[in-house]
C-alpha cells in the first residue's frame, strides 16, 4: 500500500479531480538505426509515406471533432500540424535522407527532426516553445505511425485522467477535452497565465506550480512500470494528492458533491439580475478567448462579452490570420449574443505570446499590444477593418490594450479613421458609431485616467497587468507569487482612481481581469461604483449571488474604509470581519465556497 503523499501548488483553476496520472512528456518513441539495401529503399519510402498519410488521416478527424465541439478558431491549431506534415524541410529532407544514406524511415526522420529543431530549442521565447510543442506532438505521431505502436497523446488519453506536465502551452491548454481530461497540475506555470486562464475558462481543475513534480510521481511509479497512480486535483486549495487514502477519498467524494449541489444552486441564479438589495445594477460579462465560449457565456447568464482575447486567433495560425477570416469570426460571436455588446479586444501580443524573431529580456515590459500593433499598420489595420466589417451583425466595441501613453491613443484613433475611410471608399458597410475603449492595466494610465477619458468611450481596468506593473511582480513568476495581491491598496488606489476619472467625464468603466471573479473584489468594486463586471462565464452566476446578498451602501463604506489602508492583509482582515458581521450566511456561503476563492488563501488546508 503506497503512502498518501500532499503537494502544494497554485490552485488556478476550481473543482476537484479524482482520476489516474497521466504523465506528459514531449518525448519521441525509441527506435534503432538499419542500413537498407538498394531494393529496400523504395519500400523504405512507401513506410515513411504511408505514415505521413495516417497521420495526416489522425490530425484531420481530430480536427473536424474539435471544430464541431469547440469551433473553426480552435480547430485552426490543428491545422498548424498539418501543414508541418509536409514541410519540406522536414518530409522531402527525410525522404532525401532515406535515398542518400541508405537509413530505415524512423531513423532518417528523427534526425532530419533533430537538425530542424536546433534553432527552435535556441530561441527562448514562448512563440517558439509554442512551435517545439506542436513539432514534437506531430513528429510522434509520424514516429508511432512508421512503427505502429502506440503512443497516447495528450488529445487521446482515457477518460477521467489527470494530465501531469511540466508545463502546459496555451495552445495544448487550449485543445485540452473536457470529456477526457479531468484535471491538470503541472510544475510551472503562474495564478494568471494563459495556460490558467484557459483551464479555468475550459473549467478543468487545475494546480500549478509544484515543484519537482514528474520526479516525485516517477520515484512512486518509475516509468517503466505499467502500473497506474491514483491521484486528487484539488484546484480550490491548491494542492495535488498522490495515492490518496481511502478516508481522503471519501472527504473528496463528499466535496464533490457538495460543489455539484452548490452549482446547481448557482446556476439558478444564472438568469437573475446582478443588483444589490438596495438597487444598484451591475452588467455581468463575460471573458472568452474563442467563439465556442460565447455560448457558454450566454448559458451562465452573461449580458455580453466584456473582453474578447482575440491574440490566440494570430497563435494559433503559422500564418497571419486575414481580414476576411478575422471577420467571420467576430460576425459569429456577435450573432450568438446579439444584442449584448461584444467588446474585442485588439491583439494583445508580446508579454508571454510572443511573434518569431521578437525576443525581449524584459517582454512584459517590451513590445507589447498597443506598442507592437501600431509599429505594424498592416497588422493592426486588418484587424480593426475586420471589426468594423463584423459590425453590423450585432453590437460591437473596439477596445485597446497595455496604452500607457495618451500619444498611443490618438494614433490608435487615427488607424481606426483610416479604416473607416479605406472600407467606405468601398462602399462596405459599418457601425459608424463603433465605441472605442481602453484597457487601464498601466499605472500612468490608472494615474492620469481623467486625461484619458475624454478621448475615449469607456473603461475597462485590466486588474492582472495593473497589479503585476504597479507592484513590480511578475504575474507569471512563482517565485513571486506570494507579492502578487490585487488586494494592494496601492492597486485598490489606482482602480479608484480609474472610476472616478471615467464618471466625472461620463464614461463607463468595467473590469475585466481576474479580480472581477474574486468575491472581495466584487464587493470593493460595487463599493467603488463599478458599471460593469467582465469574467470567466462559470463565475458569473457567483457574482450575481455576491451581489444581490449585499447593499450598495454597505460596499461604498468598505471601499472607502479599505481605501486608507496600507497593506493587503489589513484589507483582506477587514473585510472577513466586517462580512461575518454583517453578512454572517454570506460570509458562511463564502467560506464554504472557497471553490471561487482561489484568488486567495488557496494554500492553506
Ligand atoms: C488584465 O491584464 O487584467 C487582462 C484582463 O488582460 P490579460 O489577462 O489578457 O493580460
Ligand atoms: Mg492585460
Amino acid at each position: 500500500m503506497k503512502r498518501e503523499i500532499l503537494l502544494h501548488g497554485i490552485g488556478v483553476s476550481p473543482g476537484i479531480a479524482i482520476g489516474e496520472i497521466f504523465i506528459y512528456q514531449r518525448f519521441l518513441p525509441t527506435y534503432k538505426e538499419r542500413e537498407l539495401t538498394e531494393e529496400q529503399i523504395p519500400l523504405e519510402i512507401a513506410r515513411f509515406n504511408n505514415a505521413i498519410k495516417e497521420t495526416e488521416a489522425e490530425l484531420k478527424l481530430l480536427k473536424e471533432e474539435i471544430r464541431r465541439e469547440m469551433g473553426s478558431d480552435l480547430a485552426e491549431l490543428i491545422s498548424v500540424q498539418l501543414s508541418l506534415l509536409y514541410d519540406p524541410d522536414l518530409y522531402e529532407a527525410t525522404v532525401k535522407y532515406i535515398e542518400t544514406k541508405r537509413r530505415n524511415a524512423e531513423y532518417a526522420f528523427s534526425e532530419v527532426l533533430k537538425k530542424y529543431l536546433v534553432p527552435l530549442n535556441e530561441a527562448k521565447t514562448l512563440y517558439f516553445k509554442e512551435r517545439i510543442a506542436d513539432i514534437m506532438d506531430v513528429s510522434s505521431r509520424v514516429l508511432r505511425n512508421i512503427l505502429g505502436i502506440e503512443l497516447p497523446s495528450i488529445y487521446e488519453i482515457s477518460p477521467g485522467s489527470i494530465i501531469v506536465a511540466h508545463e502546459l502551452l496555451p495552445s495544448e491548454a487550449a485543445l485540452l477535452d473536457k470529456e477526457r481530461v479531468a484535471g491538470v497540475a503541472t510544475e510551472v506555470g503562474g495564478k494568471t497565465s494563459h495556460t490558467a486562464i484557459m483551464a479555468r475558462a475550459k473549467e478543468v481543475p487545475a494546480v500549478i506550480g509544484i515543484e519537482g513534480l514528474i520526479k516525485k510521481i516517477t520515484n512512486i511509479v518509475p516509468k517503466s512500470s505499467k502500473t497506474s497512480l491514483k491521484a486528487v486535483v484539488d484546484g480550490q486549495r491548491g494542492i495535488l494528492i498522490l495515492s490518496p487514502s481511502e478516508k481522503r477519498l471519501d472527504f473528496y467524494r463528499n466535496e464533490i458533491s457538495r460543489i455539484a449541489k452548490q452549482k446547481i444552486y448557482l446556476n439558478s441564479l444564472k438568469s437573475e439580475e446582478a443588483v444589490t438589495k438596495d438597487g444598484k445594477h451591475i452588467d455581468i460579462s463575460a471573458n472568452i478567448e474563442f467563439v465556442a465560449e460565447a455560448h457558454s457565456a450566454i448559458s451562465y447568464g452573461a449580458q455580453g462579452i466584456g473582453l474578447f482575447r482575440t491574440e490566440y486567433l494570430l497563435l494559433a495560425r503559422h500564418r497571419p490570420v486575414t481580414e476576411d477570416e478575422q471577420t467571420e469570426i467576430y460576425s459569429e460571436v456577435a450573432r450568438v449574443m446579439k444584442p449584448y455588446p461584444v467588446i474585442i479586444r485588439t491583439f494583445d501580443l508580446g508579454g508571454d505570446k510572443i511573434l518569431p524573431g521578437y525576443e525581449e529580456p524584459n517582454p512584459y515590459l517590451g513590445w507589447r499590444a498597443i506598442r507592437l500593433c501600431l509599429d505594424n499598420p498592416e497588422l493592426f489595420l486588418f484587424q480593426i477593418k475586420a471589426i468594423l466589417r463584423a459590425s453590423v451583425n450585432g453590437n460591437l466595441k473596439i477596445m485597446l490594450p497595455m496604452i500607457s501613453d495618451l500619444k498611443e491613443l490618438k494614433r490608435a484613433k487615427e488607424f481606426i479613421e483610416q479604416a473607416k475611410r479605406e472600407l467606405k471608399e468601398k462602399s462596405v458597410p459599418f457601425d459608424e458609431n463603433i465605441e472605442v475603449g481602453i484597457m487601464v492595466e498601466t499605472p500612468s494610465c490608472a494615474l492620469l485616467a481623467e486625461r484619458f477619458a475624454v478621448e475615449c468611450n469607456f473603461f475597462s481596468i485590466g486588474s492582472n497587468d495593473l497589479t503585476q506593473y504597479t507592484l513590480a511582480v511578475d504575474r507569471d513568476n512563482m517565485r513571486v507569487a506570494s507579492l502578487y495581491n490585487n488586494l494592494h491598496p496601492a492597486v485598490l488606489n489606482l482602480i479608484k482612481n480609474t472610476i472616478n476619472a471615467g464618471h466625472q467625464h461620463g464614461i463607463w468603466v468595467g473590469l475585466c481581469g481576474e479580480f472581477a471573479s474574486d468575491p472581495y473584489g466584487i464587493i470593493i468594486l460595487v463599493g467603488m461604483q463599478i458599471d460593469e463586471l467582465s469574467m470567466i462565464p462559470s463565475v458569473i452566476p457567483l457574482a450575481k449571488k455576491i451581489i444581490r446578498g449585499i447593499d450598495y451602501e454597505f460596499a461604498q463604506e468598505l471601499s472607502n474604509e479599505i481605501l486608507k489602508m496600507s497593506t493587503a492583509e489589513e484589507v483582506t482582515n477587514y473585510i472577513n470581519h466586517r462580512l461575518t458581521h454583517t453578512y454572517p450566511e454570506l460570509m458562511k456561503f463564502l467560506t464554504e465556497l472557497e471553490a471561487q476563492n482561489y484568488s486567495r488563501n488557496n494554500n492553506k488546508f
